[in-house]
């Protein structure tokens, strides 16, 4: 290692808060799948910023999108409107089938914003009475980092020494129907959800378990708040991870992606019922909405639908999972994926899944370890068969180590 790299990490490591723990790589440069470090030294990026570089680092579209707005305008605050914003709205609406649309910037804002109007719809509107609405959430939950998100995480590392916490949250095993039924209470205004966990290591629920928690919801009348902040905009292979179900949520939430990687972006998307209870200085973002994010957005979902990268984040996920499945190593327990959205879980005695990280940067890939024992991979959708050829020789050589 040169001194710059050790002392950009030793930096790092004497100012930050210590809340992260990278692997050992300072990356300067990025470009489609492939990232740089400071030493020239090339990776295929299997992370993709946990989802949100979906459309390849640097994407020359979206870049110009963003420098030709930021030389016009960045900021005017929702004081005053934008001649970006209207057209943000139009375009997601129509992409992904929504009646309204509140943007905000991080991910972790989006559900807050959204826990905030389904509680507000169920008093106005269910007629739950003030103080009691309560939302259905699940074990091992990845929402964000907010205190009223973290309250209601199952994860000790998350919660511990962060409370006290806010009420109103019901918490169910993911992918068990029955559970919701039982949870349900007249005083239920949301299910609040992820179509597949990812943090919790892409853990994909059973066959039709979307399609009973549909029916479950629309009966009781509880919104569907679905989390895709993660699974959406083409990372399974479909535009939305619920329609590999063939369902609609009444809330969906975006964000990741929704700028490619360029600019924190999120957005809550609803029917009119849930947003339309929102009404002027009852909610709001210095940031949201702004022209540069609506900008960015706008550039990143058009690249995504024209350059056709939903279909290819099916055809090279099928392509990359039968690769991963084909690999006979003693050291693989069980390995899942929808579309490029794909994890390998290690047998505990394997080691732990962070030297075969370690061991993947040697060989040119950047992964990120999940919960001990299990290896995400999430390549950009841009990635070509050739790459994931590539990338599926140097996990096989990996794989087959035995780091315990
Ligand atoms: C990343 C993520 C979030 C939080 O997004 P931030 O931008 O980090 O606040 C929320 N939900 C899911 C499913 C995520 O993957």
């Amino acid at each position: 290692m040169s001194a710059s790299v050790i002392d950009f990490i030793a930096t790092e490591a004497r100012f930050g808060a210590r809340n992260y723990e990278p692997i050992g790589v300072v990356l300067s440069r990025g470009e489609g799948v492939w990232v740089w470090d400071t030493e020239g030294n090339r990776y295929l990026d299997c992370l993709s910023a946990y989802s949100a570089v979906s459309q390849g680092h640097c994407h020359p579209k979206i870049l110009a999108a963003m420098v030709e707005q930021a030389h016009r305008l960045t900021l005017t605050s929702r004081a005053f409107h934008n001649d970006q914003l209207a057209l943000f709205y139009e375009e997601i609406a129509a992409l992904t089938g929504s009646h309204k649309v509140l943007p905000m910037n991080s991910g972790a804002e989006a559900v807050e914003s959204a826990i905030k109007s389904v509680r507000k719809w169920g008093y106005e509107v269910k007629g739950v009475p003030d103080g009691q609405a309560e939302i259905i959430v699940c074990a091992n939950n990845f929402h964000g980092r907010t205190l009223g998100i973290v309250g209601f995480s199952t994860d000790p590392e998350t919660r511990t020494h962060f409370g006290p916490f806010a009420p109103g949250f019901r918490i169910i095993p993911f992918g068990d129907a029955a559970a919701l039924e039982e949870a349900i209470t007249p005083n239920t205004v949301a299910f609040l959800v992820e179509p597949i966990q990812g943090e919790a290591g892409v853990v994909i629920p059973p066959a039709g378990y979307f399609t009973e928690v549909r029916e479950l919801c629309t009966a009781n009348n509880v919104m569907l708040v679905l989390d895709e902040i993660q699974t959406g905009l083409g990372r399974t292979g479909k535009l939305l991870a619920e329609q590999h179900e063939g369902i609609e949520a009444d809330v969906t939430l975006l964000g990741k992606a929704l700028s490619g990687g360029f600019y924190p972006v999120s957005a809550v998307l609803s029917n009119n019922d849930v947003l339309g209870t929102l009404r002027p200085g009852q909610h709001g973002s210095t940031f949201g909405g702004n022209p540069l994010a609506c900008a960015v957005a706008r550039a990143a979902i058009r690249v995504l639908v024209e350059e056709g990268m939903i279909d290819n984040a099916a055809r090279q996920g099928a392509r990359f999972l039968q690769g991963l499945k084909d690999i006979r190593a003693n050291t693989i327990r069980e390995v899942r994926g929808r579309g490029l959205m794909l994890a390998v879980e290690l047998h505990p005695e394997a080691g732990r899944a962070r030297r075969y990280c370690e061991a993947l940067q040697g060989k040119g890939i950047l992964a990120k370890d999940t919960h001990e024992h299990t290896i995400r991979i999430a390549p950009p959708l841009v990635i070509t068969s050739d790459q994931v050829d590539w990338a599926l020789e140097r996990l096989a050589t990996t794989l087959t180590q035995d780091f315990s």
